[in-house]
């Protein structure tokens, strides 16, 4: 079996304990995994706080950073297809997606590596006239950041690109389902030359994620995953104050007009479901279909899942993968069930195949009639897709918002201005019309409600891991008059 380690102070070293990864295409061991305990947890984070405290990191320039991050960018694209295949092992994403993302993830190490040296102070035309007053934009300190399964290296990329950007260090935990593309990360990391400490990745579990956002030396809490594990973090962070982002789950709608294309919504739909097997959070997983078209729609839907290529992920042909845990297939099997108890209608689908491996088919459900089923509400992070027909633009756009989630939407019509009202009107952090799952390391990225509060990407992530500090200096020569009358 393969073995992988943690990377710790700039050393690589085997874990307090070790666990078997499973591949999910087989269901079989394929690796051995190192487990992070507490002890390990607390050298990361004094690591990290050394390598912030002491030289070289913060002795380096903002340019100087800069270049570091855009040789890792180098190294991650020259490493794709490696990162990729070891991504598509270890968590069942399929080879067609994981070479495609994680050349892309290269670009969000450039785009901060560009941004390092543009964050920038400001000075204040404050009202004394023998006082000059700046602000400095500092780094925040040590960054927790914690990532689920799922796209790892692109979740870890948008939290660990701003934060070295702005001169934080950061111990990354990679998901105890998966770890494998983030631990082999370490190695370019290593490679690109960061001083020791800047960067340390391990992985574990929840102990060892309780242990790494209650550490009273981490400032920032960076996390990704899902609300019921934000909530525990949010508890957490009670102990050492620290600043917390989350970007949590999503129920997003994806609303079909009657004046849309069909052809085209219909693509963009099965991207919006089934790619990386429904486990995206951004996934449309709660089709809004006008009635004028909701059987042409469907049946277009219907043929193209299936359709749908299943199959081994490392194949260049397969289109639907394994879900990464067996878990997660008993979790989508359990939310199905519940709802076709409530009333919804299984369109296609609905059943985990016999054999080996974590697979799941291409799932519609028709919860028109069914508007209490949980598959309306429940997140499933599987390729289920359910649906519920509307009349009007108003009725539309109040299903839109019947959510407790609030973190992306598409919105498919010709007509400019219902396109306008429904961008207003929807509450959530990303809205694509007439197109779906678009992402840049330029555009900002986030939700509301259990979609949580961060904004990952762009300008704004960054100013994210810095804080501002206030420096005043008094220009007078003159010495000061009375103290006891304030300034
Ligand atoms: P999860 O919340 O179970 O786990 C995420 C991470 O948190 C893992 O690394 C896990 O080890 C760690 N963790 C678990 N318990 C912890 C604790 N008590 N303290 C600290 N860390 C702890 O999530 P998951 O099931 O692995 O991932 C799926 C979820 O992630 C879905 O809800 C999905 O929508 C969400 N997600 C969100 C985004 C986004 O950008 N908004 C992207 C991808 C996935």
């Amino acid at each position: 079996m393969d073995r992988f380690q943690h990377y710790i102070d700039g050393r690589f070293e085997d874990g307090a304990a070790t666990f078997e990864s499973l591949d999910p295409a087989r269901g079989t061991a394929w690796a051995v995994m190192p487990l992070a305990d507490a002890a390990e947890v607390d050298r990361a984070v004094q690591a990290a706080e050394r390598a912030f405290v002491q030289g070289p990191w913060p002795g380096l320039t903002a340019t100087a950073r800069g270049k570091l991050l855009y040789r890792l960018a180098d190294l991650v694209q020259a490493a794709a297809p490696r990162l990729a295949a070891l991504e598509t092992r270890d968590t069942g994403k399929i080879l067609r997606e994981t070479s495609a993302q994680i050349a892309y993830v290269a670009e969000y190490y450039r785009y901060y590596a560009g941004l390092a040296d543009k964050i920038e102070g400001a000075h204040l035309p404050v009202d004394k006239p023998d006082m000059e007053v700046w602000l400095r934009r500092e780094p925040v300190g040590v960054v927790a950041a914690i990532v689920p399964w799922n796209s790892q290296l692109f979740l870890s990329a948008v939290k660990l690109g701003p934060a070295l950007a702005a001169g934080c260090t950061v111990v990354l935990k990679a998901s105890e389902d998966g770890p494998a593309p983030l631990l082999e990360f370490a190695r370019l990391v290593h490679e690109a030359g960061f001083p020791p400490g800047v960067v340390n990745i391990l992985t574990g579990g929840p102990d060892a994620g309780r242990a790494l956002t209650s550490h009273p030396l981490v400032a920032h809490i960076a996390f990704t995953g899902g609300p019921e594990t934000a909530r525990h973090i949010v508890r957490a962070s009670a102990d050492n104050l620290a600043r917390v982002s989350l970007e949590l789950g999503g129920k997003s709608p994806f609303i079909v007009f009657d004046d849309a294309d069909l052809d085209s919504a219909a693509n963009a739909q099965v991207a919006g479901i089934f790619a990386a097997t429904g486990q995206s959070c951004v996934a449309g997983s709660r089709l809004l279909v006008q009635d004028s078209v909701k059987e042409a729609f469907l049946a277009r839907l219907k043929a193209k899942a299936e359709a749908v290529a299943i199959g081994a992920p490392d194949r260049m042909e397969t289109e639907v993968g394994p879900l990464c845990t067996a878990r997660q297939r008993d979790r989508i099997v359990d939310l199905i069930a519940r709802s076709v108890a409530a009333g919804a209608r299984v369109i296609t689908g609905g059943r985990a195949p016999a054999g080996a491996g974590f697979y799941f088919p291409p799932t519609i459900l028709d919860c028109s009639d069914a508007p209490e089923a949980p598959a309306l509400n429940e997140e499933f992070f599987g390729p289920v897709l359910s649906v519920r027909s509307f009349a009007t633009e108003a009725e539309a756009l109040a299903l839109a918002n019947d959510t407790a989630f609030g973190l992306a939407s598409g919105v498919f019509t010709q007509n400019l201005t219902r396109a306008h009202r429904m961008i207003r009107g929807i509450r959530a952090g990303i809205v694509w019309v007439n197109t779906y799952r678009a992402v840049s390391p330029i555009v900002p990225f986030g939700g509301h409600g259990l979609s949580g509060h961060g904004r990952e990407g762009g300008l704004a992530a960054a100013l994210d891991y810095t804080a501002v500090k206030a420096v005043w200096l008094r220009t007078s020569d003159d010495p000061i008059p009375d103290p006891f009358v304030m300034r």
